[in-house]
């Protein structure tokens, strides 16, 4: 067999787009061909450094172009490209460079000053090499200067099995520290394959990269982008105002994005009474957290853009339903239709996706009873890094369990409800974080919530929810409960409100709810 290498994707666009632009970063801008020989180069580069099959290689910058030529420059030397969260605190980058036994570390210039304070922490990164730093500088180096030493004819590639390791992600740490995932070029390979059949991804497209690339859900875009000879264009920033202008500069027809992300974008564009007004056609891919139904019917009815959305989780690659309407449901009503779209959806090609109960049953498809979704599927990662145990418990009799809990509709799309974690068990009924906080989001007032379990003396637990208001004093705490009380099962509203300037996030833009949990629960553990 041929086994299936993710530096495929870069070959085919060479061959057949060659003179076409690969990537735009603010004023550069390069063809395939121009950037596969940059490719060549990183790869000698590399090999010069003492890279080999299975070392690590760490990159610590936002959504740029020296990233995207990282990845097929890291792959052709057998190394496993190891991207870290640019949010993180410096203690983070120093368990994770430890931990991942990272040698090279690429840094972008906007994070080097923070990498300096922790250099001397590090253990095995033996050389840093700067993006953007004119020259070299307290025994690091200059990445063009660096680079611009090394031949750009092809390099001879280091000979690869498809099980080995490509990427070593660590998860976002919504729920506790970083895990690493190991996911091979099988699985990022055969991850491309499927999810560039069901976005539709062609040779027209222009993605904008929204969501981070060192976060999975970022990660996996560039293959798919890559292989189909697409424009991809970087954003650094998570500024609306900055995201808006590069889709109509660069006439983008696609984006990933969280909801918390285009949220911001609709409030930017609030005060435009028409939808936005585009030459091209424009899709937005949501990913990483669910969107309240309203979500989506803004943004095709304000913005005027497709919305889809994706599920999935750093350990799969990580991508394995999609909520596009299938055919057979298209003559439903056009708010029967948002509601789909605003679900999770059912199972991408290569991923067999199941809800089942504790016993492994499937729950009945009847859109009330809840289970774990678990899967059988291409993308599923080798293990977490250095941890068997979490490895053991998370990848069962062929499946991967995933934490999250759902329902299924009578049509097989499928509803998260919460994360296993995230319930609020509240006098023995289960109440699910996401059916309070969508309530909530129907309040004009509100602008972001999210709601946690704390401890009750009666009930054990009972939600609370945290809440950024549009404008300050736009709503009181009696006001929201009532609001929740009227809508809803009197004992899933709200029991108390905390308002704050902003919700902690992750990086790709998720809602910390353990660093929300906390406080509450700290007396008690
Ligand atoms: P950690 O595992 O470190 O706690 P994390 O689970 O947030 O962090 P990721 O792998 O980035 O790390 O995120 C995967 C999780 O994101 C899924 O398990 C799920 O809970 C959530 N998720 C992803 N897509 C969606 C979606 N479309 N709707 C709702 N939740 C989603
Ligand atoms: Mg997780």
């Amino acid at each position: 067999h041929v086994p299936l290498v993710v530096t495929d994707f870069l070959d085919r666009a060479v061959q057949l787009y060659g003179e076409k632009t690969a990537v735009i970063d603010g004023d550069r801008r390069l063809t395939y061909k121009e950037m596969n020989g940059r490719v060549q180069q990183l790869s000698r580069g590399l090999k010069s450094l003492g890279i080999q099959k299975d070392d690590k290689v760490a990159y610590l910058a936002p959504n740029t172009l020296e990233m995207l030529e990282g990845f097929y420059g890291v792959f052709q030397t057998g190394g496993v490209m190891t991207p870290l969260n640019t949010r993180l605190k410096p203690a983070d980058y120093i368990f994770i460079l430890n931990h991942s036994e990272s040698q090279v570390l690429f840094v972008d210039l906007s994070l080097y000053d923070q990498l300096k304070q922790i250099k001397d922490h590090l253990e095995t990164v033996h050389t840093i090499i700067v993006h953007g730093m004119a020259d070299d500088a307290n025994g690091d180096f200059s990445y063009e200067k660096w680079l611009g030493q090394f031949d750009d004819g092809p390099f001879d590639r280091e000979p690869l099995e498809e099980t080995d390791i490509a990427s070593l992600l660590y998860t976002s740490g919504t729920t506790g520290d970083p895990k690493g995932v190991m996911l091979s070029h099988r699985s990022n390979y055969l991850h491309a394959l499927s999810t560039m059949h069901h976005l539709g991804v062609s040779d027209r497209d222009t993605l904008l990269h929204v969501l981070p690339m060192f976060h999975v859900n970022g990660w996996g875009s560039p293959f798919y982008y890559t292989a189909n000879g697409a424009t991809q264009v970087m954003q650094r920033e998570m500024d609306p105002a900055l995201i808006l202008e590069n889709i109509h500069k660069e006439k983008v027809t696609v984006a990933h994005m969280a909801p918390t992300v285009l949220n911001m974008i609709m409030e930017q564009n609030a005060h435009n009474k028409e939808p936005l007004k585009l030459e091209q056609d424009m899709r937005v891919v949501i990913a990483g957290s669910a969107p309240p139904v309203a979500f989506v019917k803004r943004t095709e009815e304000e913005l005027g853009w497709k919305f889809i959305q994706v599920y999935g989780m750093t350990e799969i690659s990580p991508l394995i339903t999609t909520s596009q309407i299938r055919s057979e449901h298209l003559d439903k009503s056009t708010d029967e239709q948002y509601t789909l779209k605003a679900k999770v959806g059912y199972s991408m090609i290569g991923s067999s996706v199941r809800v089942v109960n504790e016993l492994d049953e499937d729950v009945p498809w009847d859109g009330k009873t809840i289970g774990e979704i678990i899967t059988r599927s291409n993308n599923v990662m080798e293990g977490y890094w250095k941890n068997p145990d979490a490895t053991s418990t998370t990848i069962k009799n062929g499946y991967l369990y995933t934490g999250d809990m759902a329902n299924v509709d009578s049509e097989g799309y499928i509803n998260i409800v919460d994360r296993k974690k995230d319930v609020i068990i509240s006098g023995g009924e289960n109440i699910s974080s996401l059916e309070v906080e969508s309530c909530l989001y129907d309040h004009p007032a509100v602008l972001e919530v999210a709601v946690v379990s704390v401890p009750h003396e009666k009930w054990g637990e009972v939600p609370h929810a945290h809440v950024v208001l549009r404008e300050k004093g736009g709503a009181t705490e009696e006001e929201l409960i009532a609001f929740a009380q009227e809508k809803m099962a009197r004992f899933k509203a709200p029991k108390g409100i905390t308002f704050l300037e902003e919700l902690p996030k992750t990086a790709s833009g998720k809602i910390q709810k353990v660093q929300l949990r906390q406080p509450f629960w700290q007396d008690r553990s």
